[in-house]
């Protein structure tokens, strides 16, 4: 595979059309077609798909690419398509398919003619599908959001723990798990579910220097963010709420207050909600207030602003779900309401839960909590969080939150890098 490595760059010029790698793709694209195993780490937009999209195209076989959601594989599969004249180099395999359609995915990628199969991990457990992996040439495994594997992640998922033995079924080949979850404990855990503990890892930072970051104390909460959405109007933003019945009263407020906003949520009509996001995506709505079910897969560029009406379970939910401010690198405001309250709500919830599921969730919500009472640069504590060390006075987008632009007089900050340091 090696020969087609010098020259990389116009592989990417003739696929994709851009001139230069993003990042550390360039290094791990040359490592995964010497035939290591990768790990990525690499915060949502950092241009993960590349990184086996590239390789499976200008290898020998067809790679096997391992997503959760059948809306991502579509997206992506149409994305590739659409990088080649010919029909089929990209193809989604699952029991959606009718016998006439899954006769054609076996048949291009038997002619050698798909680069990538796109499969759920439940899908892969198939024994018809696995019969069929089994016997043609596989250029690699792909694992992407590889966070689904650990229970420590924001989206777990029971069907990806298996991946391993299954793979191991179909073929001996190189493994590339991506993921934009870069906490220390989710990154052992998908390390050691994998097997992939010798993996080469290649790890981006996940600071997002041009998000602020700011936390308020939650009085008044409506009359706050309908007073911040007025201040901003025009400007496109996501308001997350916990439940499903706060969604809908909170989007109601929102228009009687002459704020252009949709309601987002799992249980509104498949037909409704599709068509409150495409207006959102479209800008015919300004607003979407919407629980934690929207957002996976959507690249709005623009979102200036991102409010946490209730505070998440997570910080890492917390980062994903603001990491869709400010896409285009423009500002991106990302404002939580905290009420200790709302935590014990939470922790209620919890009780109710199977012991390790407790444990953990108990966990997570600790270091939200901190989190949410630190008076040290917010910024230095999700990336502490992730493992990474930020200079709160001279590091990229240091004065972007609120502790850093105006810092807590009153109360004492001695002791809080303590916790953090104990997570
Ligand atoms: P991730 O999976 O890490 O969230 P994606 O793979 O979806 O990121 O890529 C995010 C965006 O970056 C896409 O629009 C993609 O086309 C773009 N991109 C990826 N690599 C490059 C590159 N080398 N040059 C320019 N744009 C890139
Ligand atoms: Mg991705």
């Amino acid at each position: 595979m090696s020969a087609k490595k010098a020259n990389l760059s116009g592989e990417l010029k003739k696929y994709f059309g851009f001139s230069t790698f993003k990042g550390q793709q360039e290094k791990i694209i040359e490592n995964l077609l010497e035939g290591k195993d990768i790990f990525v780490l690499m915060p949502t937009g950092g241009g993960k798909s590349l990184c086996y999209q590239l390789p499976a195209l200008i290898s020998e076989g067809t790679a096997i690419v391992v997503s959760p959601l059948i809306a991502l594989m579509k997206n992506q599969v149409d994305a590739v398509n659409g990088l080649s004249s010919e029909d089929g180099v990209a193809h989604v395999l699952n029991s959606s398919l009718n016998k006439t359609q899954t006769k054609q995915v076996f048949d291009d990628i038997k002619s050698g003619k798909t680069k990538l199969l796109y499969v759920a991990p439940e899908s892969l457990i198939k024994e018809d599908y696995l019969e069929f992996l089994k016997d043609v040439k596989i250029s690699f495994v792909a694992i992407d959001e590889a966070h689904c594997i650990s229970e420590w992640g924001h989206d777990f998922r029971p069907e990806y723990r298996n991946l391993k033995s299954i793979i191991d079924k179909i073929a001996d080949v190189p493994v590339i798990a991506l993921t934009a979850t870069a906490t220390p404990k989710v990154q052992d855990d998908i390390q050691k579910t994998l097997g992939m503990s010798n993996a080469l890892v290649f790890k981006e930072s996940f600071n997002r220097p041009n998000l602020y970051y700011e936390v308020q104390p939650k009085v008044n909460v409506d009359k706050e963010i309908v007073r911040f959405i007025s201040q901003n109007k025009g400007k496109s933003g996501i308001v997350y709420c916990l439940s499903r019945r706060k969604v809908e009263e909170f989007a109601q407020l929102l228009q009687v207050n002459g704020i252009n906003a949709l309601p987002y949520h799992a249980g509104l009509d498949q037909k409704i909600r599709v068509a409150n996001q495409d207006k959102f995506l479209m800008e015919e709505a300004d607003v979407i207030v919407a629980t934690i079910a929207f957002g996976m897969g959507i690249d709005k560029p623009d979102v200036r602003f991102v409010i946490h009406y209730d505070f998440p379970k997570s910080l890492e939910s917390y980062y994903q779900e603001t990491g869709r401010a400010g896409r285009d690198g423009g500002e991106g405001h990302c404002l939580a309401f905290y009420d200790p309250k709302d935590i014990e709500k939470l922790e209620k919830f919890l009780a109710q839960k199977p012991v390790s599921e407790r444990e953990i969730g108990l966990q997570l919500l600790n270091e939200v909590v901190g989190y949410a009472e630190t008076s040290m640069s917010r910024r230095q504590y999700i990336l502490y969080y992730f493992g990474e060390n930020f200079d709160p006075i001279k590091g990229d987008g240091a004065k972007m939150c609120d502790n850093s632009s105006n810092p807590p007089k009153l109360k004492d900050a001695t002791g809080d890098l303590e916790k953090v340091l104990a997570l």
